[in-house]
Parts: structure tokens; sequence; C-alpha cells
């Protein structure tokens, strides 16, 4: 049994349906959110709330739940209800269902969606690193929204995986923008971390920011600003962030070794200080 929530009831997963009108499958007129969760405690939740506020205004779609504090008590009692100690948490909220029209419904009310997940992440990757290719990044110019519409994004992961990658950077003008599904940063030629900046041409990643905090924290220079394949090549270590990842080492870009190919101290370290503050936002 797994319980997922759908607008305002809790249903049994593999039985809860949504309309065929909705929104989001006829136009991917919608928003997504995943957290990850250990004990009870949702990590980075109000980061997660903040940007999923932000895509909602972005692209016109009112607030199904009249405040964040319902949502996190729904989010409690899905993970309650699930038995599962640590976890993720997907979430996603469309314009609502309604006749098929490209222009906004007047009456509808958007459909939110919620339900956990587990996926384990390979060992091997945080210990020895992973591989990424390099690719053209073909999306829209509003990556910073966290839309549903993931195809060039679900392509590059796939050629990722047919290629025996773990991962697809994306480049435009031959800057590298982020992954298809994580961010993508180098320490530099003077060991300072370097990351493309958060505007409209990435996800501003929650992982990326609690990172940026942590570094700077630490008193380790960050520089947000677009890094090219040639400093990527020239960079003395790379890794990559996500919810689901964390934080990876990148090891080799399109079969060439970064450093000396084995993860780098500074990506090592930044990973241990990761999971001391993950460590400190759970409370059993
Ligand atoms: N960029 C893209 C395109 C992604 O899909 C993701 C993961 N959802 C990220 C970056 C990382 O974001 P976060 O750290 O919030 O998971």
């Amino acid at each position: 049994m797994s319980i997922c929530y759908v607008n305002g009831s809790y249903e049994e997963k593999t039985s809860a349906a949504i309309s065929i009108q909705d929104r989001g499958f006829n136009f991917s007129d919608g928003v997504y959110e995943v957290m990850s969760f250990s004990g009870n405690s949702v990590i980075n939740f109000d980061k997660h709330v903040k940007r999923l506020s932000k895509s909602l205004d972005s692209l016109r779609i009112k607030k199904p739940l009249s405040n964040y504090k319902s949502l996190e008590l729904i989010l409690k009692k899905l993970i309650k209800e699930n038995k599962l100690d640590k976890g993720f948490i997907y979430l996603q909220i469309t314009r609502g269902s309604c006749s098929r029209n490209h222009l906004f419904p007047k009456l509808s009310k958007p459909n939110i969606v919620i339900f956990t997940f587990t996926a384990k992440l390979d060992k091997k990757f945080i210990l020895s690193g992973v591989k990424v290719r390099l690719t053209e990044d073909l999306r829209w110019k509003r990556c910073d929204i966290k839309s549903i519409s993931l195809l060039p994004n679900v392509l590059e992961k796939q050629n990722a995986f047919e290629e025996g990658m773990y991962e697809s950077w994306q480049t435009r003008n031959d800057l590298i923008t982020e992954g298809s599904t994580s961010n993508a940063f180098i320490v530099n030629r003077n060991g300072f971390i370097q990351t493309h900046p958060a505007n409209n041409f990435i996800l501003g990643g929650v992982t990326r920011d609690t990172l940026i905090e942590i570094a700077k924290k630490n008193k380790i220079k960050v520089v947000e600003k677009a890094f090219s394949s040639s400093d990527l090549f020239l960079s003395r270590e790379a890794f990559l962030t996500s919810t689901t990842a964390k934080i990876l080492p990148v090891v080799k870009i399109n079969k060439k070794n970064i450093g000396n190919g084995k993860p780098g101290q500074m990506t090592q370290a930044l990973i241990k200080m990761y999971n001391e503050l993950v460590k400190c936002q759970i409370h059993e």
C-alpha cells in the first residue's frame, strides 16, 4: 500500500486518478517539486516552498492550499502513512481540469497531487564519482520555472544513460548551464567554486543554493559566473548537485578526466559539510 494525496483526499497510489482533461496532461501546464525527507523532517522545506511559490506565480497558477503550514501537515501525514523513514516527496500542481483550450480556464481549480517514493543512490557514485557528457541546451528561456514540461531533460538523461554516463551537462554558446537533472559546478584553476548564475537559463536548485551557503560560511570563495567547456577541462574538480543525488563528484567529461580522474578534496569536504547540515534539520 502506498498512500498519495489527490485534491484533498488520501488514496491508494496505484488506483488514484486524475481527469484526462487535466491541463498538465494536455499542455504540461503545471509545476512540480521534489523534496527529500528523513524521519518526519522535510529537508530544506522553506527553500522548496519559496521556489514552488515562484514557479506558480510565474505561470499565474493559483495556490491550491491556503498556506504552507497546511502543506507541511499533508507531507508529514503522507510520510507517516507510508511508514518510510527516508525517501522523497513528489508534488505536482497544474492549472486544473477543463475542456481543451489553450486559453486559461475561467472556473477550474488547480489540481494537486503529492506522493512519496524511494530511490537508492549507488554508493559507487559518491565514492568514485560519475561521468558526464556535454550536449547542446535545447530548452526554452524560462528554465528557472520548475515546469513539468521536461522533454529535453528526459531525452538528454536517456542519452547519457545509453552512453554509460550519469548525466548530460547542457551548453548554451559554449557555456555550461546545468545538467538535465542537476546543477553543474567546478572548482576552477584558482580554487574557487564556480557555477552558472541563478537566472532564467537554469533551475535555481535548492541543493545548489544550500551548497553555496555552506561554502560561504566556510570561507570558500564562490563565483556565480558561467564557465566554458575549456574552463571545465582545465578545472581542478567538478561536481553536481540535486535533491535526489545530493552532491556527486564528476570525474570524467566526454571521456576526459577532470583533475586526476578521482573525486576531489574540496568536493569530498563539501559532501561532508552538506551531510552535517542535513543531519541538523532532522528532528525525529
Ligand atoms: N536542474 C534541473 C534541470 C533539475 O531537474 C534539478 C532537479 N530537480 C536540479 C537542477 C536540482 O535542483 P534541486 O537541487 O532543487 O533538486
